[in-house]
């Protein structure tokens, strides 16, 4: 059996069975086996106690049934693994006690590591005060491990648990029997990497992408669904989730900072190259932190125009106010597929040409003689500690209107007006951190050599972004029920300043 240091078995099976080889040996018929439930931490509840009283207890249904079993007589004896693990709270070793020396008939209490022996008549005192030491001993515990902990993060070494996305686990121990040599790191193939220092260059290149395009304007399901199709997968092996991609690029690591119980540690460097500068990183927490920013749930798009393509009967030529009404994709097969008004079933048009004719602008605009004029002016000069530090103290000086409010210094008018503005100013302070991090996603292309090319190369969900940059596509409704397509029926309207590119205007 695989033992703790308590030697107390490793493994719920290996525990069952040493318990059941215990209760075979006392001559015990088990009668049931009862198991400790993950405990959520000290939350406590009214409970009833077997005598009737109501109290509250940290809830332990685990313990709370056999006692009631005991009390009931269905059982006449209890094993425990051990003391320690199951008794974290004394009053819980009271009330067994109370079992033990009221029920009336006989109960014994036994554990497989002689840790406690109860029984009706005895003195129990002395398992009562072993309770108290346990308890103290494993406090002890949990600040010497915490201690610990927050050394090797000074040190900067990973703390333990599941890898971190992006870093090795080190070489793994040599068995007894083996060459050193033989056993490498998987992703290294040496023996000098160090545990959650060594970084694994095709994840971090996972990271930063990830990182800059989300800034970008790239949503995180889309990437998510990109890596789900990729070669690179997860620590676990699951498929790559929204969720998970938001965990990886929330890490303060990535951009070279040290945590310890969740804080960035200040002026502690980590022994490895940050994966993205410290502006990106706090640009992509604030983005991914932000409750007003967060899109809801469902799935990546997976067609070029939907959620995008506007609806002409819903919004015709010229609207230029409200949320236009755009269109989804039905249809199964390649050649069926088509647009379709989200709202209304009035306006339906083949997927594939309009796609096409789409494109075909895009490719215009992104070859055009004088493209560069598309990419955005280059980032201002700004001062970021102090965008940040400005930032910081409009939310300070937000919280404490709030709180001037409840006190009645402040009207809600007047929190709620000072709410907005302070909230207009940090969404512009954000646009401005936000240019100087990110590099316009248009200039890979248009500086590509082959600018067509590097288009056919992008994800679905940046070319997406150079369509909705580029130009709005309106789909019109067609008078005539042929079965070509009539580029006439569907308008494409540049935002940029190179016309339109030979495509006939709507009428
Ligand atoms: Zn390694
Ligand atoms: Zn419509």
């Amino acid at each position: 059996m695989d033992l703790t240091d308590e030697g107390i078995p490793a493994s719920l099976e290996d525990q069952i069975q040493r318990m059941r080889e215990r209760a075979d040996r006392l001559g015990w018929d088990v009668w049931k086996v009862i198991m400790n439930p993950r405990l959520s931490a000290y939350k406590r509840r009214k409970i009833t106690l077997p005598d009737g009283r109501r109290e509250y207890r940290v809830f332990r249904p685990d313990l709370r049934e056999a006692m009631a079993d005991l009390w009931a007589s269905r059982a006449n004896a209890l094993l425990c693994l051990d003391l320690d693990r199951a008794f974290r709270d004394p009053q819980d070793l009271r009330d067994l006690i109370d079992v033990v020396e009221h029920a009336p008939h006989s109960v014994v209490v036994e554990s497989c590591t002689d840790s406690l022996h109860m029984e009706k008549g005895k003195d129990n005192f002395d398992a009562e005060i072993r309770v108290l030491v346990a308890n103290k001993s494993s406090r002890d515990t949990a600040r010497r491990v915490s201690m610990a902990r927050e050394r090797q993060a000074r040190n900067g070494q990973f703390g333990g648990g599941r890898r971190p996305f992006g870093f090795c686990l080190g070489a793994p121990e040599v068995p007894s029997g083996t060459m050193p040599d033989e056993i490498v790191c998987p992703w290294h193939g040496g023996r000098d990497c160090r545990s959650g220092i060594s970084t694994i260059d095709f994840e971090t290149d996972v990271i930063e992408d990830c990182s800059h395009r989300l800034l970008q304007g790239v949503s995180l399901r889309s990437l998510a669904a990109e890596l789900r199709e990729g070669v690179v997968p997860t620590v676990t092996g699951a498929p790559w989730s929204a969720e998970t991609l938001r965990d990886i690029l929330l890490r303060p690591r990535n951009g070279g900072f040290m945590v310890h119980k969740g804080e960035i540690l200040e002026g502690v460097t980590a022994p490895w190259e940050p994966i993205v500068k410290p502006e990106v990183f706090f640009a992509v927490r604030e983005l991914l932190t932000d409750p007003d920013r967060r899109s809801g749930p469902g799935a990546a798009p997976r067609w070029h125009g939907s959620g995008i393509y506007r609806c002409g009967i819903c919004t015709p030529l010229g609207t230029v106010t409200g949320k236009p009404t755009t269109c989804e994709v039905t249809g199964g097969s390649q050649r069926q597929r088509r647009y379709r008004c989200k709202d209304k079933n009035h306006l339906t048009r083949n997927a594939a040409h309009v796609d096409n004719a789409v494109f075909a602008h895009v490719l215009y605009a992104l070859t055009h003689p004088r493209a560069y004029e598309l990419l955005s002016a280059p980032a201002p000069d700004v001062d970021a500690d102090g965008l940040r530090a400005e930032r910081k103290a409009i939310r300070n000086r937000l919280d404490l209107m709030a709180e001037d409010e409840v006190l009645g210094l402040k009207t809600r008018a007047q929190v709620i007006a000072a709410t907005k503005k302070g909230n207009a100013r940090i969404a512009e302070i954000d646009e401005l951190l936000n240019a100087t991090v990110t590099s316009d996603p248009l200039a890979a292309v248009i500086n590509a050599p082959d600018p067509v090319a590097a288009w056919d190369a992008l994800e679905l969900a940046d070319q997406r972004l150079f369509i909705d940059r580029l130009c709005t596509v309106t789909i019109l409704p067609s008078g005539r029920k042929g079965r070509g397509f009539d580029p006439t029926t569907l308008d494409i309207a540049p935002k940029h300043g190179f016309g339109r590119g030979g495509l006939p205007a709507a009428a």
